[in-house]
């Protein structure tokens, strides 16, 4: 911890179970009574139909690659140290989609990810009380 230089997110309100059940290696999203959509980022009201009567869920933790980069330079010293490294949009089985980073491609390049691809979370644990999902791809 004394050496990560990175931007840390700050658990509050609405976020703060999301974060706690990270911390122990589950990744949890929340759903709409209503209309049944699940979503991300973590709030009290559902962005589909604006319903307050939500709830939260445990997620598979599996997902496809909806999106990604690889990134060789960064503006932030702490991500330049990783370089090159992917940034991603991970879609969950259950629809969500969340900003991740995929992790466990040893020198990425393009032809070592590809779009559709099946990855599963796996935590990042930074402090005891703060573990970042990120995602690796499912061997086949
Ligand atoms: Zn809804």
């Amino acid at each position: 911890m004394n050496n990560y230089k990175k931007i840390l997110p700050i658990p509050q309100g609405e976020s703060e179970f999301y974060w706690n059940k990270a911390s122990e290696g589950e990744l949890w999203i929340q759903k709409c009574n209503q209309c049944s959509e699940s979503y991300f980022y973590p709030r009290d009201i559902s962005p589909c139909c604006f319903s307050r009567d939500t709830e939260w869920v445990i997620s598979s933790g599996r997902g496809v690659v909806y999106a990604f980069s690889i990134i060789h330079r960064s503006p932030n010293q702490g991500f330049q140290d990783e370089a090159p490294f992917i940034i991603a949009i991970v879609e969950l089985h259950e629809g969500p989609r969340m900003a991740t980073n995929i992790v466990g491609i040893e020198d990425p390049t393009p032809e070592k990810i590809r779009i559709g691809m099946e990855v599963v979370v796996t935590f990042d644990k930074i402090t005891e009380e703060l573990s970042l999902p990120k995602f690796k791809l499912v061997k086949n």
